[in-house]
């Protein structure tokens, strides 16, 4: 989607293009969020695109060039108030750091979250200038989805939530890439938002009905 798309889409306009969030959309689950969650999540949006943006350039290292970056917002019930938590994904050469090789940029930000005792994940950005086919799900998109090792932490994590909202942007889509459609001129970022039940259900996957 243009520039000008994603504005009218943080401005809550519908783009039919977008795999857009339906707050609308019931999911059975009981740990739903409440709403208000995702109505300040809407309004911390493009203070937190800006935040994975920085992440993503400042923040990530990846010995080949696959930089991410996260903004993670969570709720801290406790202090009642929103937390921002940024990070970038760190991948050293295979063998060159012993059993630390990698680490994803949605780990590190929850990893914040989860040490200061929030309460629940309402949504975390993530921005990558690349994509690649998903290796165990085999699904392909134009922007980065979370891999499988990260789908997994959004399963078991308390403080993900299945309408914990993930919005995953592009800045520069590679416009050959089969399916994306982002070879119209004058398309120069690429925006999906799902919950994470949807985003699970995409590749194949169930949120759990019963977390610990
Ligand atoms: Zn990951």
């Amino acid at each position: 989607m243009g520039r000008r798309d994603v504005e009218r889409f943080l401005m809550g306009g519908k783009d039919p293009g977008l795999n857009a969030y339906h707050p609308e959309k019931k999911i059975q689950y009981k740990d739903r969020m409440p709403e208000e969650h995702s109505a300040e999540y809407r309004l911390a949006l493009s203070d937190l695109i800006k935040a994975a943006k920085v992440s993503e350039k400042k923040m990530a290292h990846s010995y080949r060039n696959f930089n991410v970056g996260c903004a993670l917002f969570a709720y801290d019930e406790e202090n009642n108030e929103y937390e921002v938590y940024n990070a970038g994904n760190w991948k050293y050469e295979p063998g060159t750091q012993e059993g630390n090789d990698q680490r994803c940029a949605e780990r590190n930000t929850l990893d914040g979250a989860t040490k200061d005792q929030c309460s629940v994940v309402v949504g975390m950005v993530i921005v990558c200038e690349q994509t690649q086919k998903d290796s165990t799900s085999g699904v392909n998109s134009t922007v980065l989805t979370p891999c499988s090792k990260c789908r997994k932490m959004l399963r078991e994590s308390p403080l993900i939530k299945p309408d914990t909202i993930i919005t995953m942007i592009n800045p520069k889509p590679d416009r050959s890439v089969e399916d994306g459609g982002a070879g119209e001129e004058g398309y120069e970022e690429w925006i999906e938002e799902m919950t994470v039940a949807e985003l699970l259900a995409r590749h194949g996957e169930e949120y759990p009905t019963t977390k610990v």
